[in-house]
């Protein structure tokens, strides 16, 4: 049997070179009960009693941000109002019951194609709930700009955008970081160097909702996103021996280059005096165990950052139209940078032409692409300005190596130049 390539699409990169919350400096380690499944009473009882308890917390520094209800319906009213181009699924429930609402953007929502997908989650500290307001901001502002907008059009005819406003909605409810049962959850998944989640029973039922997610569902790059700094948080979040240091992963180039994409697209995020460029190694920030991001990469094949996005966790809510105009060309150019960047194609059988679900590699960077299942197809980020010499495998066959050269980087490039003027639109109402 031999294998081929095909390069359905090889757009190389035009432009530029270059966590807290992963939270705050404080890297708790699991700790306190692990299990909220003694409450005996049904799911839908247990909600109703949590949402009745709302009301009491009404008057504090969530004013005018969406209560957890606010946001439930949020979400089923974007999927009312822009059916064509998505699609709204649970990926499980809280502690405390309450769904973990995903809003899917595609001109083709459920249905599966050779493209890649991208996904966004917020709240992941429930004490952190900028994210899930400019996450239902993009949504809506993608729905209501993509037949004008060439960006938004780009994002929603290429790429499966997956969009988790809350991963953490009982810690929303509770003000507080930890979920329902005052776990992080950005600690709680299986981590590379200790084992300190390895305990399966033990997970919180949001970090299991989010690592079936995964096995179901293959996403090339993804971002979740967190408040109480300014910087995009790359790879390696924790150390092997847990100090605090420079731990690259096998992709920093890459890595580097991404979340140079998010802070050069923001506002002032690249013109941090704390953070140079606006970006940081999580371990050389500092180390964590059991975060989300490093969870991602290792075990699902997707390339994923850590945004911090406000210095203050809870701004007033008034503020959270300026947040959302100087992070959109972020949101929007680092969803977009996964068809405009690295390789992308299919793999097939020389032997049948059938598509074959193999993997692709690249020499020189330890770190393996699997192929879609259906299509064969791959999508690979690359940092820019590289050769690259590809290899194709399917079980114990791979093809010749295949040698490209991906495009000069320039931070000039007006595709993702925030003062590109992209149509503003009108803001969503919701
Ligand atoms: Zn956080």
């Amino acid at each position: 049997m031999k294998l081929f390539f095909f390069f359905s699409l090889l757009v190389f990169f035009l432009y530029f070179s270059s966590s807290t919350a992963r939270g705050p400096l404080h890297s708790s380690l699991p700790s306190g009960i692990r299990n909220g499944s003694r409450i005996s009473f049904s799911d839908s009882v247990r909600r109703q009693l949590f949402q009745d308890k709302q009301s009491k917390l009404s008057d504090d520094r969530a004013k005018g941000y969406m209560t957890n209800s606010d946001l439930e319906k949020a979400v089923k009213e974007f999927g009312r109002r822009c059916s064509n181009i998505s699609r709204i699924y649970s990926i499980g429930k809280s502690v405390h019951g309450v769904p973990l609402w995903v809003i899917e953007i595609s001109d083709m929502p459920g249905e599966e194609e050779p493209e890649p997908a991208f996904k966004f989650v917020g709240n992941v500290h429930g004490d952190e709930p900028v994210g899930r307001e400019l996450l239902l901001h993009l949504a809506n502002w993608i729905c209501d700009n993509y037949m004008k907008d060439s960006l938004a059009r780009l994002i929603v005819e290429n790429i499966h955008l997956h969009i988790l406003p809350s991963m953490n909605p009982d810690g929303y409810f509770l003000r507080r970081r930890g979920n329902a049962n005052n776990i992080d959850l950005n600690r709680d998944f299986p981590d590379q160097f200790f084992p300190v989640n390895n305990d399966i029973n033990a997970r919180q039922p949001e970090t299991r909702a989010v690592m079936n997610w995964l096995r179901e569902m293959q996403f090339a790059a993804s971002a979740s996103l967190h408040g109480g700094a300014l910087v995009a948080n790359y790879p390696w979040d924790g150390t092997e021996d847990k100090r605090r240091n420079y731990y690259a992963c096998p992709d920093d180039d890459t890595f580097r280059f991404m979340a140079s994409i998010y802070s050069h697209s923001h506002h002032n995020m690249s013109l941090s005096k704390e953070f140079p460029g606006g970006i940081t190694n999580g371990a050389f920030w500092y180390p964590i165990y059991g975060g989300m991001q490093d969870w991602n990469y290792i075990h699902a094949g997707c390339f994923e950052l850590t945004l911090e996005i406000s210095d203050n966790k809870w701004p007033n809510a008034n503020e959270l139209p300026t947040l959302w105009e100087y992070n959109k060309m972020s949101l929007l150019n680092l969803a977009a940078s996964l068809v405009k960047t690295g390789i992308h194609g299919r793999i097939f059988s020389s032997d049948s032409g059938m598509p074959l679900p193999g993997s692709v590699t690249i020499k020189g960077i330890n770190y393996t692409v699997k192929a879609g299942k259906g299509f064969a197809d791959y999508h690979r980020l690359l940092a820019p300005g590289e050769r690259y010499e590809v290899c194709g495998h399917y079980a114990w066959v791979q093809t010749k190596n295949h040698t490209y050269l991906t495009g000069r980087s320039s931070h000039d490039s007006g595709l993702y130049s925030r003062s590109r003027g992209h149509n503003q639109g009108e803001p969503a109402k919701y």
